[in-house]
């Protein structure tokens, strides 16, 4: 879905737990870059690939990719999708999140102790597909960390927000040129509206909630949400509201 001018909320079908749903990696290009804002599930590289077709930027334009943070359907498609482009793609992503997603500290939500008792409620395929993946969860080289505050030149420029809570290293997005937010999980939408982070995959909900706080300064025309897809109403209220709790 077109956010604005150079900027395209991609939607991607998951399969995972409760049955499918709907993620927006989001792509930002100009002339110069072409850039990926997380990268989708193992497995869905085909469907990453149309996406960025029908958005007008091919696969093989891919200059960078940011990770917002170490969750599975957000680095998971990563491997794959670095293994198919031919050029030099540079991966960009949080200090705190970089450990989990190098494989050098097994993903905090990747645990199997927090697996043990969903799994045995899921049936015999499914259940074979989540343990292979605990086995052995997805990992790809981080190149750049990103600090709180950072502008990266790109695309009009992109300032970095480190939002922790859903994860320790989580980063949200402030295009400057469209002011769009891109949340990653800092937010979520449902509807069209903003909404706060979902407690149960939230790892600190304080903090979450003083991240959210961080973001109510930008002057934000619209937000994407990882989760929920593209926001163009109410949204600077909306997260007034949400980071005073309401
Ligand atoms: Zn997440």
């Amino acid at each position: 879905m077109r956010v604005a001018e150079g900027v395209d909320a991609l939607e991607l079908t998951m399969e995972f737990m409760g049955g499918p749903s709907v993620i927006h990696p989001t792509l930002i290009w100009d002339d110069h870059e072409a850039l990926l804002v997380d990268a989708g599930m193992p497995g869905q590289l085909e469907a990453l690939r149309q996406a960025c077709e029908r958005a007008g930027v091919p696969l093989q334009r891919l200059t960078r990719v940011i990770v917002t943070h170490q969750d599975l359907d957000h680095i998971g498609g990563l491997p794959a999708l670095l293994a198919a482009v031919e050029g030099p793609v540079e991966v960009l992503a949080h200090a705190d999140d970089r450990p989990y997603i190098e494989g050098e500290r097994r993903p905090i939500k990747m645990d199997p102790a927090r697996w043990a008792a969903r799994l045995t409620e899921l049936e015999p395929r499914r259940r074979a597909a989540i343990e292979a993946l605990l086995a052995d969860p997805p990992r790809a080289r981080v190149d750049r960390t990103l600090a709180d505050g950072e502008r990266l030149p790109y695309c009009g420029g992109i300032r970095v927000i480190h939002t922790p809570g859903h994860t320790p290293g989580h980063l949200s997005l402030y295009l400057e040129r469209s002011r769009t937010l891109i949340a990653g999980d800092a937010l979520v939408s449902e509807d069209g509206v903003l909404q706060g982070p979902r407690p149960g995959v939230t790892l600190d909900m304080a903090t979450a909630l003083r991240s959210v706080g961080k973001l109510t300064g930008l002057d934000v025309e619209r937000a994407v949400t990882y989760h929920g897809g593209l926001v163009e109403r109410d949204v600077t209220t909306r997260l007034a509201e949400i980071a005073a709790g309401a």
